[in-house]
């Protein structure tokens, strides 16, 4: 293939991007292959020679569609979406077609310089302080990895990634029973290892640490002779949205001077709207924060906000400058490189910039809380059916739920049959989760097509398919 076909081949490829968007509402959620179906079907070598165009998309739709689950299908209700809006796959359209690698400013001056403004963009839309300045990562993982990283450092006096931690008093981290794996992960991959990872208690509805038990946490750590390094905090936490009380733990933080990082991968999307700001009251005070704007708010698979309130401590920590790095005589720039582990970027600010033009903050609130809106009402309908049982509340659009009718034994069994009927079913996909030792079923609506009726649809769905179950 070369440039002279492309343009009939976008014109196919956009034609079939607009349909499949417009019709995945009609197809079952989950992909309804076996493991095997697809791998077999794929030729075992490679070909020698060169193949048509016509049969590689032939294929496409014959082979790999089926073997997709549809996460833009308007009843995607499990994990958390991760939404492709049009505007959103237009600019990766541009960005891929452009295709630079923006490592460094020089290496595309546009791209750096969009960061910055889309980044503060997205900082004065969340109505943080002038103070924090942004960096788009690939993913939360990332920059949880990079701000742990950076708690290592600062706790070390900057030695440690010239001396290893060998030799080196434990440092501790702390953060609640909630947290995503990715903290865990942080900590392996930063050295510091899963038992100096303190795991505080949770209280109350939001199921967030309790501040108290992080400040004797502390105490205990110090009067043994080990050393505190930081705070990860869990604004909407991936299970049930378990949420912290960022005020008083920073504060408690802030005593310590511990380095702070609060992880909001989805709920962060949510601050956009001043109605949900009172979940993080006193973010104000964290030293990194970090959020998706791949899951909630259009901007599709990757897009990572991560603010920092002092950018230096992470480039302190990240860069490396070779020579053949060096920009040579540019002053006041940014080689956003060196705010993160990875050193190759994409040109990922096109696609936030496009969004929230094409919405406006305006549009992206409503459709956000739309979705919150209408899960609660979901929640209100739900709750007063006297064979289930809401196991969490709502938190944002998140909240989970249990089939108990009377004459049950093993709920758990049959709240794992009932998640795995509906998502054979096909008409809306749910994923499950444990509470204290219980499995539960979670719920939750953000896909950007989603419309009310969808969201009723799926009361329909769970109470016919749970009735029809033997207990
Ligand atoms: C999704 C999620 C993550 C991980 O996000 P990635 O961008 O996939 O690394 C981390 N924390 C929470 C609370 C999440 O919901």
């Amino acid at each position: 293939m070369n440039w002279d076909e492309f343009s009939d081949w976008g014109k196919k490829v956009s034609d079939w991007t607009q349909a499949y968007h417009q019709t995945v509402g009609d197809k079952p959620v989950r992909a309804r292959t076996e493991p095997g179906d697809i791998l077999n079907a794929l030729p075992v070598s490679p070909p020698e020679d060169p193949e048509m165009m016509e049969d590689i998309f032939q294929d496409f739709e014959q082979i790999v569609m089926p073997g997709i689950t549809h996460w833009q299908h308007p009843r995607f209700f499990a994990y958390f979406n991760s939404n492709a809006s049009a505007p959103s796959v237009l600019a990766e359209f541009l960005a891929s077609a452009i295709a630079p690698q923006c490592m460094l400013w020089q290496t595309s001056p546009a791209a750096t310089e969009m960061e910055t403004r889309m980044m503060d963009w997205l900082r004065q839309a969340l109505d943080l302080p002038d103070g924090f300045a942004g960096v788009i990562q690939d993913s939360a993982s990332s920059a949880t990895l990079a701000a742990v990283l950076t708690m290592r450092e600062k706790a070390l006096n900057w030695q440690g990634n010239q001396q290893g931690l060998f030799g080196q008093k434990p440092l501790r981290i702390y953060c609640s029973s909630e947290v995503h794996t990715s903290i865990d992960r942080a900590i392996w991959v930063a050295g510091i290892g899963q038992d100096n990872l303190v795991r505080i208690p949770i209280k109350g509805d939001w199921r967030g640490m309790d501040p108290e038990a992080l400040e004797d946490a502390i105490q205990a750590d110090l009067e043994a002779g080990l050393q505190p390094a930081g705070v990860i905090l869990c604004v909407g936490g991936t299970g049930t949205g378990a949420t912290d009380p960022v005020d008083r733990c920073l504060e408690i933080a802030q005593k310590y001077g511990l380095y702070t990082h609060v992880d909001a991968a989805w709920a962060g999307s949510a601050m956009i709207c001043p109605d949900y700001r009172h979940y993080w009251l006193g973010i104000d005070q964290a030293d990194s924060i970090v959020f998706n704007p791949h899951k909630w708010l259009g901007v599709q698979f990757d897009c990572c906000a991560h603010f920092l309130k002092n950018p230096d401590d992470l480039v302190q920590t990240l860069a490396i400058s070779p020579e053949y790095l060096k920009t040579h005589g540019k002053d006041g720039i940014i080689n956003y490189s060196e705010w993160s582990v990875p050193l190759g970027r994409r040109f990922r600010a096109l696609k936030l910039w496009f969004v929230i033009r094409a919405y406006g903050l305006e549009g992206l609130r409503e459709r956000l809380r739309n979705h919150v809106n209408w899960s609660v009402d979901l929640h209100d309908r739900l709750a007063a059916e006297p064979d289930f049982e809401i196991v969490t509340p709502p938190m944002w659009s998140l909240w989970t739920f249990r089939y108990v009718p009377t004459e049950a034994s093993d709920l758990d069994d049959l709240n794992l049959r009932l998640v795995n009927t509906i998502n054979d079913d096909g008409r809306i996909y749910l994923t499950q989760t444990r509470v204290d030792g219980d499995l539960v079923i979670r719920f939750q609506a953000g896909q950007f097509e989603t419309t009310e009726d969808d969201v009723k649809m799926a009361f329909d769905v769970i109470t016919e398919i749970a009735r029809e179950l033997t207990p």
